[in-house]
């Protein structure tokens, strides 16, 4: 079983965007994209691999942005137990 070899099961009411590829759908067009990309990488044309980069970068700079909040958030936390131990424990 590889990593996009996976059992799915979509209702029947429920929009889906399947991979031309290899059948696997998605609930989201920019999944599909990304796993156009990243599975069927020999097979997408050239406007597939454009969109796939495109989604790639937005999807990098979201990381890029998560991890920058989660290190903001972890200072905060630090910092306020900090502070905290030397107000109330002194
Ligand atoms: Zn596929």
């Amino acid at each position: 079983m590889t990593r996009t070899d996976v059992d799915t099961d979509v209702p029947a009411d429920a929009e889906a965007h399947v991979c031309s590829y290899c059948g696997r759908p998605f609930a989201r067009e920019k999944y599909l994209v990304l796993h156009r990309g990243l599975a069927h990488p020999d097979d997408v044309s050239d406007g597939e691999r454009d969109a796939y980069e495109r989604a790639y970068a937005e999807e990098q700079a979201d990381i890029d942005r998560f991890r920058i909040v989660a290190l903001g958030v972890l200072v905060v936390i630090y910092f306020g137990f900090l502070f905290a131990y030397a107000v109330f424990a002194a």
